[in-house]
């Protein structure tokens, strides 16, 4: 297990780490990507696919704060926090709270916009680059509404997206049928987003970046990094099996268990996991004809190539707790009441770890220790639609380069 002085070292080959792999090496670096699992099983396995760069209103929000409380009496509801677990959640909680106060959200939304703007620019260059844009498809969202109540309550995040130039219409009767027929009549109103995309499957999408990465050779280390911490030549690595090697710089990109190494740092950062829960249905489950949304109950149904995805919610239940798959059960439920016609059989469970910090934002930017070791983690419900512009960021700091929108929001030390 060697990485040498002359490569840059990426912690993690998710689709965080394999976007930054292939961003440097468009800048004529070497990358050797260090997994301790499968290329892309983590989070970036089984996510819901949208490339959702109209969605910058950060969760730590007033509206959720209001609607916590009745999410958290229902043990299967869209939030929930085992008992046991609220005692080592609680100051990530605390922090949650503190961000959704007016000013604070006021300047997420401003920082999550800056984000989402270079997103969506830094992902057309690298679907075009990569060769990826079969994998692509751009047919919008459809945020769904059970009452004019429900409606109601979601316009001041519309006239935020508005004040930002993000396109959207509100549509009723007809225009809400051909958008997706076959939906219940209990859904009287919609928000359809046009700019909103969706991958073919989160998975395919990451091992054809992988594919392409290692194509233009970068090496792809098994292992597990127990520590990055400075060296002479910028960084060494220690791996669980005792061995050690040098690295011209590291990047953290390890996702939810992030943690772990900024901690051998002496950097705390309150990352925390939101874990998420799916089931995918066969292929010809429902003529699905774009991602719907429904925001009451915290779920989205998506049209992959590889079936019908329906899933979400937030546990906020940490690293070590078995999955509670009577989540996924109870959304694909909700979901046979939301498309009558919808086809149950056949569906596969899955769980996955949102790595999430408490003000919706990812940390990106050098460690304490040194500006030769990176971070690039915590991109919580919006990884996969981020990673093209967190790579073109590091691949700015490692240039020492000015970044192509400010860090300050995103800097590791603003906890
Ligand atoms: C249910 C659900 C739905 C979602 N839907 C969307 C969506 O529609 N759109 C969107 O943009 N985002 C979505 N997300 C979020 C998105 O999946 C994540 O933000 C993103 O995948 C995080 O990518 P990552 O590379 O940081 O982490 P991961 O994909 O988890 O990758 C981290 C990798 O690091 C490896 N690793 C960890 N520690 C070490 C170590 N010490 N040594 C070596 N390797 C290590 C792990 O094995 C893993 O492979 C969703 C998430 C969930 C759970």
């Amino acid at each position: 297990m060697t990485t040498t002085p002359d490569e840059i070292a990426v912690v993690g080959a998710g689709i965080i780490g394999l976007a930054i792999a292939f961003h440097l090496q468009r800048e004529g670096r070497k990358v050797v990507l260090i997994e301790r699992g499968g290329v892309a099983e983590g989070a970036s396995y089984g996510n819901a696919g949208a490339l959702a760069f109209s969605d910058v209103l950060p969760l730590a929000s007033p509206g959720i704060m209001r609607k916590a409380p009745g999410w958290l009496l229902d043990p299967l509801g869209p939030l929930s926090i085992p008992p046991a677990y609220l005692p080592t959640i609680a100051p990530w909680l605390l922090r949650f709270w503190r961000a959704s106060l007016p000013d604070r959200y006021r300047a997420s939304i401003a920082a999550q916009c800056a984000l989402m703007r270079l997103s969506s620019r830094a992902m057309d260059r690298m679907i075009a680059d990569a060769g990826l844009s079969g994998h692509v498809r751009s047919d919008g969202n459809l945020q769904l509404y059970e009452s004019e109540a429900e409606f109601s309550a979601s316009l001041p995040g519309w006239q935020a997206r508005e004040r930002e130039g993000i396109p959207f219409e509100h549509v009723r009767g007809a225009r809400l049928a051909g958008l997706q027929p076959g939906l219940s009549p209990r859904f009287v109103v919609g928000s359809f987003t046009p700019h909103w995309q969706t991958v073919d499957d989160p998975h395919l999408f990451a091992l054809a970046l992988f594919d392409k990465v290692t194509a233009q050779g970068a090496r792809l280390i098994r292992g597990e990094v127990t520590e990055a911490v400075p060296s002479e030549g910028g960084a060494e690595l220690r791996f669980s099996d005792g061995s050690a090697s040098p690295a011209g710089a590291a990047v953290i990109a390890a996702g939810a268990w992030s943690r772990k190494l900024c901690d051998q740092l002496r950097e705390r950062i309150p990352l925390e996991t939101e874990r998420g829960y799916n089931t995918t249905l066969p292929p010809g489950a429902f003529d699905l004809r774009r991602q719907l949304t429904f925001g009451g109950h915290g779920f989205v149904i998506t049209p992959l190539a590889t079936g019908i995805r329906i899933g979400g919610a937030v546990e906020l239940g940490g690293l070590k707790r078995p999955p509670n798959f009577a989540r996924s059960q109870i959304m694909l439920e909700k979901a046979a009441a939301f498309l009558p016609g919808l086809k149950t059989g056949g569906g596969k469970q899955w769980m996955g770890f949102r790595p999430s910090l408490p003000d919706t934002l990812p940390v990106i930017g050098a460690s304490k220790a040194s500006d030769r070791i990176l971070y690039a983690f915590g991109h919580g419900h919006s990884g996969l639609t981020q990673c093209a512009a967190t790579a073109q960021l590091i691949a700015d700091l490692l240039a020492g380069r000015p970044s192509a929108i400010p860090l300050a929001p995103f800097r590791p030390a603003r906890f």
